[in-house]
Parts: C-alpha cells; sequence; structure tokens
C-alpha cells in the first residue's frame, strides 16, 4: 500500500485545526449511536487523504473492512480510533449548530483536497464503507 509522509503530516495539521475551531462547540456525550450509519440514517464521508493518514498511522493491517453500516473501529459504542478519527468524526455532533458544522466541513475539506494537489496524491471524497473496503484490497 503506497504511502507518504508528508500527507500524514499534513492531514494531522487539519486535525489539529479541526480540533481548535470545534473545541467547546461539538458537545458530544460520546454515546457512539452516530457511529452506526444505518440505524442512525447518517454517512460519513472521507477523503483519500485521510485514508492514507490512517493506513500510516494505524499500520496496514488494522484497516477493517466495513459490511454492516457500522462503523468497524467502533466497539460497544465507544470509538478505538478516537485520536485518528476522521474530519467528519471530529465535526459532526448532534447537539450542535448545523450552520457552524456545515461551514467547517466546507472549510477542512477544501484544506483537505489541497494537500491531495499538493503531493499529487489521487483526490477522492468518498462513503467510509468505499474508502476502507477498497483499502483493504489494495495490495
Ligand atoms: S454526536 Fe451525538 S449521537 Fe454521535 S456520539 Fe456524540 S452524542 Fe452520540
Ligand atoms: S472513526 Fe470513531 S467516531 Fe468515527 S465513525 Fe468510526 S467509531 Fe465513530
Amino acid at each position: 500500500m503506497k504511502t507518504d509522509d508528508n500527507i500524514t503530516s499534513a492531514v494531522a495539521s487539519v486535525y489539529e485545526w479541526i480540533d481548535s475551531k470545534a473545541a467547546g462547540r461539538t458537545p458530544c456525550d460520546a454515546c457512539g449511536n452516530c457511529c452506526d450509519f444505518k440505524q442512525y440514517d447518517h454517512r460519513l464521508y472521507v477523503t483519500s487523504v485521510e485514508l492514507q493518514y490512517l493506513v500510516t498511522t494505524l499500520g496496514p493491517a488494522a484497516i477493517k473492512k466495513m459490511n454492516d453500516g457500522i462503523c468497524p473501529y467502533n466497539e460497544n459504542n465507544k470509538c478505538t480510533i478516537h485520536k485518528n478519527r476522521f474530519a467528519g468524526c471530529r465535526i459532526f455532533s448532534c447537539q450542535s449548530d448545523a450552520d457552524f458544522q456545515s461551514r467547517l466541513a466546507e472549510e477542512s475539506l477544501a484544506k483537505l483536497k489541497s494537500i491531495g494537489y499538493k503531493y499529487h496524491w489521487p483526490y477522492c471524497y468518498v462513503d467510509l464503507a468505499t474508502g476502507l473496503n477498497d483499502l483493504t484490497e489494495q495490495p
């Protein structure tokens, strides 16, 4: 699986930026309900640079398939990759202002997209199941 450390570090900076913007504005009781996308009627889209970040920070062996509409990193309603979670997970809050989240999501996506261009990484924005399942099929 191809990786690029420049992308990993650039995505980490975007996540830090998101966390600083979201601090105090995206309250969450960490119930894990929204990680069951089917049940919660919710979708999570991720960028290709974030998937690359996941591979390099967790290691290829830790990449899991998603088969049943529940994020495979949710165990017993807890996120097992909290530090490495995606931009959408950092931004979404069922208790927060939708306009604020929407603006933050747009700005974050622009930053993530620019990383792809800067490091000539094929950029795409896909639902989590597609992204994870594609990764697990890569040699
Ligand atoms: S955002 Fe809401 S539904 Fe999702 S884990 Fe937090 S409290 Fe639960
Ligand atoms: S990465 Fe964590 S927070 Fe995001 S959907 Fe999966 S379990 Fe939930």
